[in-house]
């Protein structure tokens, strides 16, 4: 493990309040609607963050104890996510929008707000990542609703594995919020997991064979540095190509033929070894290895209203200030575009000086 210190509680990444000089220089920033940055991308699927509580602790997510979430004032309510959503997508064409956290199922009011996007104009694909927790209570609400799409985390589906890694025996919790969801007709419905070495890696053909078996679309992403304890290690990280051995150990994979079109997710045929059955697909998420930040589309908002450009950016613009102070959209937008301007070009990760970001990626919103 290296040497940073890890703060808990809310670590708060400097704020570029738009009032403060500190703002990117958007002098030569040409007039267009758009949500553009310098390097020519522009920005069409927003994930929002509802919230940085999680009744889950993912050791490669948050820390064990210590965090302190943010109160109920400081969340954007449901008029204004839902504010936010529409001038994003009136203003910047935002056609893509997911909900996330945190886990976005603690929030009771989920269904007002995915009503709410649904009955937009401009009304954008609305999805959810979720731990599935619960799920089995509130997806057909949650269908009715609007939601379009969901995505379940899912690392492990051995119990000692699942408790290991997500510090909580909630397996059979997660099962039966994966079959609510299909109850409820929520479908196709995706599964992501993250795999640390020593702990689930092994596990990876059986969890591809769950997932094959219940036809849930398994995507592997590789594990990014931002848990709260400092665990993850460039060197000893489970990458995409390796995810590819460990699979072929039971499957011949081959890619799929699909147009990629800025997707994260390489797409693979999936053949028994055995037999040569095509048994269905599987996905590998290459952010750190392979990064993707060339095609990036990404626009992000945390739970408190903040716009980040990138989920390893160290600034963050505030929104929530100019919504409660009376700004017009237009202002709003405006300040949003210039956020923008300020988008790195890449995340760096592997490259010197690389840092990582202050708050975990609870408190970000993945
Ligand atoms: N609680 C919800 C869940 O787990 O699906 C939504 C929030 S969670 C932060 C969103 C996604 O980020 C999950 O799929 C999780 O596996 C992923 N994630 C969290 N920490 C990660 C890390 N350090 N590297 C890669 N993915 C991570
Ligand atoms: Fe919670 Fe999702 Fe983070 Fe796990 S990955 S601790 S479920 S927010």
């Amino acid at each position: 493990m290296g040497s940073r210190t890890v703060s808990l509680g809310i670590p708060v990444p400097r704020r570029t309040d738009p009032a403060a000089p500190s703002l990117p220089d958007t002098s030569d920033r040409p007039a267009s609607r758009a949500l553009i940055d310098p390097f020519g991308r522009a920005a069409t699927d927003l994930r929002v963050s509802l919230t940085d509580f999680c009744n889950l602790r993912c050791t490669y997510c948050m820390p064990e104890s210590g965090m302190a979430f943010l109160k109920k004032d400081q969340l954007l309510g449901v008029d204004e996510i839902v504010r936010l959503v529409r001038i994003a997508t009136e203003q910047f064409g935002v056609d893509q929008v997911r909900f996330t956290g945190g886990e976005p199922l603690t929030r009771a009011d989920l269904p007002e707000i995915v009503a709410g996007v649904a009955a937009l104009e401009r009304r954008p694909e609305i999805s959810l990542t979720t731990n599935a927790i619960g799920l089995e209570v509130r997806a057909a609400g949650l269908r009715a609703a609007g939601l379009d799409r969901i995505n379940v985390s899912l690392d492990s589906v051995v119990s000692e594995t699942f408790e290991r890694l997500t510090r909580r025996p909630l397996l059979h919790r997660v099962l039966e919020g994966i079959e609510g969801a299909r109850a409820a007709g929520l479908a196709p419905i995706k599964i992501n997991a993250v795999l640390l070495p020593g702990i689930n890696d092994h596990e990876l053909p059986d969890l591809l064979a769950w997932c094959l078996e219940r036809d849930l679309q398994l995507r592997v992403i590789e594990q990014m540095p931002l848990d709260a304890d400092g665990i993850w290690e460039r060197s000893s990280m489970i990458t995409a190509a390796r995810m590819r051995e460990i699979l072929a150990e039971r499957y011949v994979l081959s890619p799929a033929p699909v147009e990629r079109a800025g997707a994260p997710a390489e797409l693979f045929d999936v053949a028994d070894r055995a037999s040569n059955e095509h048994l269905g697909r599987v996905g590998t998420i290459a952010s750190v290895t392979e990064p993707f930040c060339g095609d990036c589309r990404r626009t992000r908002l945390t739970a408190e209203g903040r716009v980040r450009t990138c989920l390893f950016s160290h600034e963050e613009t505030d929104l929530r200030g100019a919504l409660r102070g009376g700004a017009s959209d237009d202002e709003i937008a405006d300040i949003w575009r210039a956020a923008h301007w300020g988008k790195a070009a890449g995340h760096g990760m592997g490259a010197a000086g690389f840092s990582r970001p202050e708050r975990p990626m609870s408190a970000i919103g993945g």
